[in-house]
């Protein structure tokens, strides 16, 4: 199995950055990426994988364990042998952050281990539409929250930024949030993705954001990245004012895609697949 597990009992950016730099492999779930297991707290760890970092965040308590995102199918042994490797608990709930498959596609097998899976109604619309396996068992409009061995668990579903169903989901016993992929910080993730067809908003995302700093907490679990604290959010929040700004600003000047995509790279991280995945969607939206 290629997995190695590593308890760091120091939290933070540090810890991360330490590690050694993995050769890229599984970005897309076509086979099992490396994990690494980092104690957050007490109760709660995050599962990254090593190569382009998206986060599991895991709340161990005495009457089960609640998971927030599971990666790829294909990911889901490895997930399992983290959580195996430090309570035998089950698992008895996984939160989607949103629809895309690098999030709920172990879905289907946790609910096979009977998780309940919980996600926004809309982000059960996208996955319904888009035909994924592993649908949510439960949904809800706008807020929930989930009561677990003690622990509350609150998910706050947030205006429209990288999908329409985007939820965020606080552990207010922990000073933690787990974002989703409203946010994600760090080298090689930090470009914000728009995905316009799963209703995702570049205009409204600074809003989103905001919502999430209406609530308490000191960590953030991004969706893909570094662990962060809220000052991270704060300052991400201004880069996606700036991003807005700038885009109405090229667009409203009539300027090419080419012009366009040269900044989005030079000045907001975007790569290869940013550019191919979002740019279209992200222009269309400011026309
Ligand atoms: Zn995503």
């Amino acid at each position: 199995m290629n997995m190695k597990v590593t308890f760091l009992l120091a939290v933070g950016a540090t810890a991360l950055t330490n590690l050694p730099v993995q050769p890229v492999q599984a970005q897309f779930g076509s086979e099992p990426t490396e994990l690494e297991l980092i104690q957050l707290n007490d109760d709660m760890y995050v599962i990254s994988n090593v190569a382009v970092p998206g986060l599991v965040t895991v709340l161990v308590t005495d009457d089960g364990v609640l998971l927030v995102d599971d990666k790829f199918e294909i990911d889901h042994d490895n997930i399992m042998a983290m959580v195996r490797s430090v309570t035998d608990q089950p698992v008895k709930y996984v939160i989607n952050t949103h629809y895309h498959g690098d999030h709920s596609g172990g879905n289907a097998k946790l609910q096979a281990l009977n998780a309940v899976a919980v996600a926004s109604d809309q982000a059960r619309v996208r996955m319904v539409a888009a035909n994924q396996p592993g649908r949510p068992d439960l949904t809800f409009p706008d807020s929930a929250s989930i009561y677990i061995g003690g622990k509350t668990v609150e998910l706050h579903r947030v205006n429209p930024a990288h999908t329409d169903g985007d939820v965020v989901v606080l552990f207010p016993d922990y000073d933690v949030l787990a974002s989703g992929d409203i946010f994600a910080n760090g080298p090689g993730t930090s470009a914000q993705l728009v995905d316009r067809n799963g209703g995702g908003s570049a205009k409204s995302w600074p809003s989103a954001v905001e919502q999430a700093l209406e609530l308490e907490f000191e960590t953030v679990v991004p969706g893909h990245g570094l662990i962060s604290t809220r000052a991270d959010l704060e300052a991400y929040l201004e880069r996606t004012i700036r991003f807005r700004e700038v885009l109405n600003e090229l667009v409203s000047q009539g300027r090419s895609r080419a012009e366009i995509e040269q900044v989005v790279r030079a000045d907001f991280a975007w790569e290869d697949f940013h550019v191919t995945m979002a740019l279209d969607g992200l222009i269309e939206e400011f026309e």
